[in-house]
């Protein structure tokens, strides 16, 4: 197995494009061409974890935080980003990084792992992506069409929320003429040729257009095919920010309080007045989420808990909803078994380990 097998596999979880434009998330040292001795996973990338990855025989190292953001324009050793580079490349040790693409999917995502911690029900995204939907529509000849419906199906298109293989036909008539140049597969060059055709129209997430236009050109019988593609302005609702969704039953809030750090593994919780008895609807977004207020109070949560509150912030709360601050490690602490998870169900007796390293830089008393 090389490194590039375990990188699309990621990405077929979390497409690279998914991720925010501030973020540097993919394979950021190493050659992917490498085979894999082992997989080692952390939260964050840094020189304790490499040598942990030289001890256990791995060298590749899979972590949600990027250990580079931006450019780098030297590598002198003098701060630990040049120095974890340094070291990872003078070991043959590679560094990937699956950060906001996986905080914003929603199968598999970081967020969806916290509400499982939590035991969330009818969970969905807090703040859904506009702009990530397509439409296509192509013009096929009657007989071609449950072809061409199957071959877009097979590369992902017709996916809306719980239901795939979605599609929509109106048959019409068609008409063209090939030139001298031309060789069409229905009709006669030089001479208009009209042909029963139907109006295939499927939507897509923009990541997968290549593969589906890829498919529609292997299956389509036609020299020249038509179709349109165009952005559509509705929003995805399995990829963005945040999860919003329910306690199975309400909780007394001083014990879901309780029950959060618990299960979370937080050394405390940082939070606003209890303005509210009990808690049943809750809002999260692992890491800073601190953006996301406006949409937890829109889907009418009683809590919402993020990490790396400050303290302004805190006021923004206004006895409308509780926030609840847990920690920013602690809240993506269970980005590692997520990981762990995707990655043995995938890779089964492949030497894939989690660190036994806290690689959180802030201490509490
Ligand atoms: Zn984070």
């Amino acid at each position: 197995m090389k490194i590039k097998n375990v990188v699309e596999y990621l990405e077929s979880i979390a497409p690279k494009s998914l991720q925010e434009s501030y973020d540097n998330a993919g394979l950021i040292v190493g050659d992917k061409e490498v085979e894999v001795t082992g997989i080692l996973i952390a939260l964050d990338t840094i020189e304790a974890v490499l040598d942990e990855a030289m001890e256990k025989g791995c060298n590749l190292v899979v972590a949600h935080h990027p250990i580079v953001f931006g450019g780098l324009k030297s590598f002198t050793g003098k701060n630990y980003v040049e120095r974890v580079v340094l070291k990872a490349i003078k070991n043959d040790i590679a560094i990937y990084a699956a950060h906001t693409n996986l905080d914003n999917v929603y199968r598999n995502g970081v967020n969806g792992k916290i509400a499982e911690k939590i035991g969330l029900t009818q969970t969905k995204i807090l703040s859904p992506k506009k702009g990530l939907l397509k439409k296509l529509s192509v013009f096929v000849p009657i007989e071609a069409t449950e072809a061409v419906k199957n071959a877009l199906f097979e590369a992902g298109a017709g996916s809306i929320g719980n239901y795939s293989e979605c599609s929509f036909r109106t048959e019409g008539v068609g008409s063209f003429k090939g030139d001298e140049a031309s060789n069409p597969t229905v009709g006669e060059v030089g001479a208009q040729h009209e042909e029963k055709e139907n109006k295939l129209e499927v939507v897509f997430p923009a990541y997968l257009q290549g593969q589906i236009v890829r498919n529609l050109f292997r299956v389509h019988p036609y020299e020249e095919v038509a179709y349109d593609i165009y952005t559509l302005d509705n929003v995805h609702q399995e990829i963005g920010s945040g999860l919003v969704g329910e306690l199975k039953e309400p909780m007394e809030t001083m014990a879901f309080l309780k029950m959060l750090k618990k299960n979370m593994k937080a050394d405390g919780i940082r939070y606003t007045a209890l303005c509210k008895k009990e808690i049943k609807r809750v809002a999260l977004c692992g890491g800073a989420g601190s953006f996301l207020l406006k949409n937890a109070l829109a889907a009418q949560a009683d809590i919402f808990i993020t990490g790396d509150y400050k303290y302004h912030q805190f006021f923004d709360a206004e006895n409308r909803i509780i926030i609840a601050d847990i920690g920013h490690y602690e809240s993506e602490q269970f980005t590692i078994e997520l990981f762990y998870e995707l990655l043995t169900q995938k890779f089964r007796n492949f030497a894939i380990r989690c660190t036994e390293i806290n690689t959180n830089p802030i201490n509490y008393l």
